[in-house]
């Protein structure tokens, strides 16, 4: 499929239309940001893992019957997806206690939630991507009752599959982001699922193996970026 005009460059990705208007092709760059951009830098192959692992981890969901839009991989760095109507919505699911969370709340990192917590916020990079309500959603316009009602769905659904497959590879999955779209009037789940969008701690021993290395100056991203792929192709 032939790679036609660029029509997004994100912090990750860049996304082209194709010949076929139904379809764009997702290019996985190295560039790595952090804090709403503030931090700037990049991490070796993180393209290629962030591209492989979802291409593995959009296939398995949607052997489960989450649709999504992934079509096939391209190549190392590329995957055909479906064109999709991204809504402005990050919706954040969480097993663990991290980040944000630990921040906002005054809970310790690490402390296992008694329930799974759903959270969404506004992708909005001037306002800082605010964390927001149903009501904000509605308010916004940023989706229609019906179509939060099923990405909730998908979220919870999501986090189960997820959970089971990185336990079995000996990875906790202490939360992630999610984003959807919305393709032919049907809303499915869109984006990335890699060591940038999920917080992914070593079973045995916590060592985060996810973007909080970048983040926070741990060392060895490459490295345990292409630890979490390698368990994430077993
Ligand atoms: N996340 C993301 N993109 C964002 C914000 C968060 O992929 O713009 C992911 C992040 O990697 C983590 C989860 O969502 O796995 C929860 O992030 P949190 O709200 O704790 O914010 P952070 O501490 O990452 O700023």
């Amino acid at each position: 499929m032939k790679k036609l005009a660029m029509i997004y460059e994100g912090k990750a990705k860049k996304v082209y239309k194709t010949e076929d208007e139904s379809k764009f092709i997702v290019y996985f760059k190295d560039d790595a940001t952090a804090f709403n951009g503030f931090k700037k830098g990049s991490v070796a192959e993180k393209g290629i893992v962030n591209n492989q692992m979802s291409a593995i981890l959009f296939a398995v969901l949607a052997k489960k019957g989450v649709k999504n839009h992934f079509i096939e991989l391209i190549n190392e760095r590329e995957m055909l997806v479906k064109a999709v109507n991204i809504l402005p919505i990050e919706v954040i699911v969480r097993n663990i206690a991290a980040g944000l969370l630990s921040k906002r709340l005054g809970i310790e990192e690490g402390t296992v939630l008694n329930t799974t917590v759903l959270e969404f916020s506004y992708k909005n990079d001037e306002l800082g991507d605010p964390l927001i309500n149903e009501d904000h959603i509605r308010i916004l316009n940023l989706a229609k009752d019906k179509q939060v009602e099923i990405i909730k769905s998908y979220a919870f659904q999501i986090n189960s599959i997820l959970k089971e497959y990185f336990l079995k590879r000996q990875i906790k999955l202490v939360d992630f982001k999610l984003e959807f779209g919305v393709c032919q009037g049907e809303v499915i789940l869109a984006d990335e699922i890699s060591p940038d969008t999920c917080r992914l701690w070593d079973a045995d021993t916590d060592r985060k193996m996810d973007k909080d290395r970048f983040r926070r100056d741990l060392g060895r991203v490459e490295d345990a970026y292409k630890e979490v792929l390698s368990r994430v192709m077993k």
